[in-house]
């Protein structure tokens, strides 16, 4: 049975997914087979954990797995080796990587060959922390697996249809015409989630919906009939909301003055912006909300009000780019698990239309056993409705690169 290979490779780890090829064209796909990730790529502790179908949980330590692209490849040669040893029958036949960066021309999933990879590299400069980690892991499937069909998917993708006034700075033209423009990133996961609601919520799907994309990276997406019409992100995936680590919007004149008072260079400004900021910066403890929940510091607590006030904001601000709002969805590991979290946002957005349900919002969740994992949390009666909707970026990664392998 030929399968197929969904590949997301970070900086530090690749999360993947196997599944059957369904033979007949139209036949949607069946669930993975197994799913998980190499972590630890870069550091001492390399780690192949995976939950599979056919053999339950596991987890096995690898021996040091180097960063960048040998990195990659030992990580993918770990996969590699359980197929053999568990699915020895299988082969991979397709493999679909998730890409951050499409840039201004690839606005549709791509078939990969030598001059989509060379036009991708171009774009490497645009999303530095995360496109050479993408292609590093494309490099790394196509020696593994020369003879399968490589597909690219781009989390910018999804955005590329914002009106102007979404897509651009106020720079002078040259730089919008030469890329300089608000992408937009988690174009997968707001997708999938698009889809979810016209299967499910059609009237909603059919209105102005803003998606919150709340995990160690955070965005908010406003869609208009399914449509992506603006983003909370923007040039990089630094933009808008306070992440992780990451400072999300911020006064650029802040950046002049680390440059040119402070004496910063460009990496330290890059490692500051990036790994040194957001709820972890602000906390001074950690990057993961259940520990800032969990701690009595009042900068823990600091650093979550500053959070849920952004949150609170850009909501206000994507209703205005819709001109009204029907829908809030919750997705991502904190917008689908922290109940206090969403608590705190929704409790002070009466003024938009939103009747909460406190008793709903705390059942639902994915970590918490007897949770409801998708549903509503607003009241019945509610005139914007809110939901929480796990998302499945790796579905989409799987659908993409079936209706291109069936398309062949
Ligand atoms: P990534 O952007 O890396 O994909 P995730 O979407 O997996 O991130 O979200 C990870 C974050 O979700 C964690 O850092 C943690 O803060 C948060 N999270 C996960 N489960 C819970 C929970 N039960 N309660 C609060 N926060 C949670």
């Amino acid at each position: 049975m030929p399968l197929l290979l969904t590949l997301n490779a970070g900086s530090s780890s690749i999360k993947f997914s196997l599944t059957p090829l369904p033979g007949a064209k139209g036949t949607p796909l069946p669930a993975p087979l197994a799913h998980g990730q190499v972590s630890g790529i870069g550091g001492a502790a390399a780690r192949l954990s995976l939950r599979s179908s056919l053999h339950g949980k596991q987890e096995q330590a690898l021996p040091t797995v180097a960063s960048g692209r040998s990195g990659h490849e030992q990580a993918l040669d770990a996969v590699l080796h359980w197929l053999e040893q568990h699915l020895p029958e299988e082969k991979v036949a397709l493999v679909s990587h998730r890409v951050v960066h499409g840039g201004v021309h690839f606005a549709q999933p791509m078939r990969l060959d030598a001059q989509v990879l060379a036009q991708l590299d171009a774009l490497a400069p645009l999303a530095p922390l995360h496109q050479p980690h993408n292609l590093a892991g494309i490099r790394s499937a196509m020696a593994a697996f020369g003879q399968a069909l490589q597909v690219a998917c781009f989390d910018t993708a999804f955005h590329r249809q914002h009106p102007f006034v979404a897509d651009t700075f106020a720079l002078p033209r040259r730089f919008y015409d030469e890329g300089v423009r608000r992408y937009g990133f988690h174009g997968l996961s707001y997708e999938y989630i698009a889809r979810t609601l016209q299967a499910h919520w059609p009237a909603l799907h059919q209105g102005r919906v803003i998606v919150a994309h709340l995990g160690n990276g955070a965005s908010m997406c406003a869609l208009r009939q399914g449509v992506s019409i603006d983003s909370s992100m923007g040039f990089t995936a630094l933009d808008g909301l306070p992440m992780g680590t990451r400072c999300g919007q911020i006064d650029p004149g802040v950046l002049l003055y680390l440059l040119t008072e402070k004496g910063y260079s460009p990496e330290q400004l890059t490692e500051l912006l990036y790994q040194q900021s957001g709820l972890k910066g602000l906390s001074g403890l950690s990057n993961d909300v259940r520990e800032l929940l969990q701690s009595e510091q009042p900068q823990a607590g600091q650093a979550l009000d500053y959070f849920v006030a952004r949150c609170q904001r850009e909501i206000g601000a994507l209703s205005a780019s819709l001109g009204g709002l029907d829908a809030l969805v919750f997705t991502g590991g904190i917008g689908e698990n922290a109940v206090p979290i969403r608590q705190r946002i929704l409790q002070d957005l009466g003024w938009i239309g939103i009747d909460f349900d406190p008793a709903a919002n705390a059942t639902h969740g994915s970590s918490h056993a007897g949770a409801q994992p998708q549903g509503q949390i607003s009241q019945p009666g509610s005139r914007v409705s809110v939901l929480v909707l796990p998302t499945d970026e790796e579905r989409m990664l799987a659908e993409h690169a079936l209706a291109l392998w069936q398309a062949v």
